[in-house]
């Protein structure tokens, strides 16, 4: 199974991927993850990311595509993967789908997480004084949703236009969310 999950900042993305890695026996890939993680450990490409994460800004793609060709190398995600908060621009589009080609495989289905803007900036807000992300202030949430708007939102047509759009109403109850997720992933079928 080779998922990508989408929605915008604050939709609840990185919980329900990994529930639903789980129930694939995927990993789900957090290219998030794995640059907080760089910047934790203070690594040449944590130091680089780290200065467009705290701005709301996205880390530019050449950056991120080498990265996620790394992982997605890796013996782990040999069967398959859930990507993350990857692709997030029409330039890793055209790159995931490189690697996926070279590898024989394909996209089975997009996850879509719909919410409500203003729910979605108090769930971050929320999230910010639990976790205190740097890049959870209320500036730079506004300005990551933008960039989300602008960058992201079209690749679900993108995406659409290939019928690999499952779309899920992200507001209410996390186990909610997560029947109605594999409720719609149930009819997709696995390559
Ligand atoms: P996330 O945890 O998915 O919201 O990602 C946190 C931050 O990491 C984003 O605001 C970006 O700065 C950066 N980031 C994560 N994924 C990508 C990506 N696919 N392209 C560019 N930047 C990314």
């Amino acid at each position: 199974m080779r998922l990508l999950i989408m929605g915008p900042p604050g939709a609840g993305k990185g919980t329900q991927a990994k529930a639903v890695a789980d129930h694939f026996s995927v990993p789900a890939i957090s290219t998030g993850d794995i640059f907080r993680a760089n910047v934790s450990g203070g690594t040449p490409l944590g130091i680089e990311a780290k200065k467009y994460m705290d701005a709301g800004e996205y880390v530019p793609d050449e950056v991120t595509n080498n990265m996620v060709r790394s992982r997605i190398a890796e013996s782990d995600a040999e069967k398959g993967f859930l990507l993350d908060g990857y692709p997030r621009t029409l330039a890793q589009v055209t790159e995931l789908d490189a690697m996926v080609d070279a590898t024989g495989h394909r996209i089975d289905a997009v996850l879509v997480l719909t919410v409500d803007q203003e729910a979605v900036v108090e769930r971050l807000l929320k999230r910010a004084e639990i976790d205190g992300r740097a890049d959870d202030t209320e500036d730079v949430i506004r300005r990551r949703l933008e960039v989300y708007a602008e960058e992201t939102e079209p690749l679900i047509e993108v995406y659409a236009a290939r019928n690999l759009v499952v779309e899920v109403d992200g507001m209410g109850e996390i186990a909610d969310v997560q029947q109605r997720i594999f409720e719609a992933l149930d009819v997709v079928p696995q390559s």
